[in-house]
């Protein structure tokens, strides 16, 4: 008697077939070969780092059709994905990014923070057991993702694939490469600008593959700094910006304006050699070029174990802290970049096929406009010049706590009090904890451009899942690494003393919300304007690559990209 199991486990049913003609059982079979699409042979995750939303449409008169035009047309486009933490920082964005959580969970709650338990600062992917593997740098390569408490949508590869697919991440920054890569990755490598050479830690590998060392020996660093940086298209076609010629805008050293055309060969000996390259858009250049020797080198895709490739461009963030969201330079990095992607896209299509690999991006975080030039414009938003905090801080400390050490540090806007004075031992001085956190908070939110200041105790007793600003907060807030105190400025008010440059770090909306597109295999063109916080990235890409979600999971796979209708 034939017997047929199709598959108990899917299907819950015992197929018992008895005298099935055959052309029935192999359309059944091939129904059943059909149900389940086959995984995508690579993943190509793509980080901007610090891109605002809106530079999708400012910049798209001067974008071409092969780059971003082509990822939102062709791709799915959530127009309304946001972060939904603070603070919005490189290392906490990259970390939510792949592990589909926020710093509560994750852990990591900025670049650096104070250690409580060691009583230092400390960086985000710092590891002093680690050695520089690939220059005589001592200190640039002793990194690992230590301080990453949950896996990565990357690891989750791994622990599927038993191994099998390879994990690679490259990035300009350390963090924007160790991050994404998880604690798995079989390399992680980032620029060393105090060589001008890419290189990892011996976390990773005792000495770089020789295509990567291939890749060193072309010294490209050195090629494109001893060229000129000027506009790729005329001048006038930047009407999306601002004059080249701005106040609003940190010079490089030994300059006396910042307008084009910068020649790079000069400027390199006053701003940190190899470091100037990380300020230019040849860093994605540079940073387009290892992905494309990557995928050939480590043949990614080629067989049916799915590999992953992360890349984090962050010349975007450096350039874009100096010159702001309404600068010619910034446009002009963009407009490059859009030729970089193109680029990438052309290598994948050429090696694996147009639709045959996924494709995701988006950025971790968003910036804000230059306060000046909004003060200028009449919009509100100021400064926090720290120094007058902190001296305004210690006088109310001296007035209340007779000069008791209280505070022992402010690191991320967050206060982190001194514990050896509430140990309950009167005779020590103890100063009752609550009272402390209650009179500094009060100080803190009659300051000027100080929104908020949320203690210990609110977050503690806040929901992981409640709304608005406080809700940002208990998501960015982990018990274990963040302060007592955590302060939330006004709308693009900076804790910054000088009025050119900008940053990001706050809940606002210039600061959160950010492109995310998924492009290629299993991907239908579509948009979709739901809110989508950027935590949703990690469990759709699990969703589609039919793995575990990351251990600390907390986003939601988008369902109306992945549903059928
Ligand atoms: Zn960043
Ligand atoms: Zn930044």
């Amino acid at each position: 008697m034939p017997h047929l199991r199709i598959c108990v486990y899917c299907h819950g049913i015992n197929l018992t077939v008895m005298r099935l003609p055959i052309f029935l059982i192999l359309a059944l079979l091939l129904r059943h070969g059909l149900a389940q699409p086959d995984r995508p042979r690579l993943v190509v995750g793509v980080v901007i780092d610090q891109m605002r939303q809106d530079y999708l449409y400012r910049y798209a008169e001067t974008f071409g059709e092969g780059g971003f035009k082509r990822l939102m047309k062709e791709g799915f486009y959530l127009s309304n994905a946001h972060y939904n933490y603070i603070p919005t920082y490189t290392g906490a964005g990259h970390a939510s990014i792949y592990t589909g959580t926020t710093p509560a969970i994750h852990g990591v709650i900025g670049n650096d923070w104070y250690d409580k338990t060691n009583r230092k600062r400390v960086y985000c992917v710092a590891d002093n057991r680690q050695r520089t593997v690939g220059s005589t740098s001592a200190e640039q390569g002793k990194m690992s993702p230590h301080r990453l408490l949950t896996t990565t949508i990357t690891d989750e590869l791994k622990l599927a694939t038993g191994g099998r697919g390879k994990v690679l991440s490259i990035s300009d920054k350390d963090r924007g490469a160790i991050l994404p890569g998880g604690h798995m990755a079989d390399a992680a490598y980032w620029y060393d600008e105090t060589t001008g050479r890419m290189i990892t830690s011996s976390f990773y590998m005792d000495k770089l593959p020789a295509w990567v060392e291939k890749f060193n020996s072309l010294n490209l660093p050195e090629k494109y700094l001893g060229g000129v940086w000027d506009t790729m298209l005329p001048k006038e076609k930047y009407q999306a910006s601002g004059p080249d010629n701005s106040p609003y805008e940190v010079k490089f050293n030994s300059e006396t304006k910042s307008t084009f055309p910068y020649d790079l060969n000069t400027l390199r000996k006053t701003n940190g050699n190899y470091d100037l390259l990380s300020n230019t858009p040849f860093s994605n250049d540079y940073l387009t070029e290892m992905a494309k020797a990557a995928i050939d080198a480590e043949q990614l895709g080629d067989d049916e174990w799915t590999d992953f490739l992360c890349i984090s461009f962050s010349a975007p963030d450096k350039l874009g802290h100096r010159v702001g969201p309404r600068s010619v330079e910034l446009q002009d990095l963009y407009i490059r970049l859009d030729r970089n992607i193109e680029d990438l896209l052309k290598k994948l299509d050429t090696k694996l096929g147009a639709g045959n690999y996924l494709l995701f991006l988006t950025s971790d975080h968003g910036v804000s406009d230059v306060p000046q030039w909004l003060i200028d414009k009449r919009v509100p938003g100021g400064y926090i010049r720290q120094e007058d905090l902190k001296a305004k801080l210690s006088e109310l400390i001296q007035q209340y706590f007779q000069g008791k050490p209280v505070i022992e540090s402010i690191t991320n806007e967050q206060i982190y009090l001194n514990p050896d004075l509430f140990r309950g031992d009167p005779k020590g001085g103890g100063v009752e904890w609550m009272v402390s956190l209650e009179l500094i908070s009060n100080f803190l939110i009659q300051q000027p451009g100080i929104a908020h200041a949320f203690t210990k105790n609110i977050i503690r007793q806040g929901d992981f899942n409640e709304g608005g600003i406080k809700g940002m907060v208990i998501r960015g807030y982990n018990e274990k690494r963040s302060g007592d105190i955590v302060v939330i400025t006004e709308p693009n008010w900076l804790p910054q003393n000088r009025v050119t440059g900008t940053t990001h770090g706050s809940p606002y909306t210039y600061d959160t919300h950010v492109p995310v597109i998924f492009f290629g295999k299993g991907i239908k063109a579509g948009t979709s304007s739901i809110y989508h916080s950027v935590t949703d990235i990690a469990p759709t890409l699990a969703v589609l690559l039919r793995t575990a979600f990351p251990s600390g999971c907390t986003g939601q796979p988008v369902a109306e990209l992945l549903d059928k209708p």
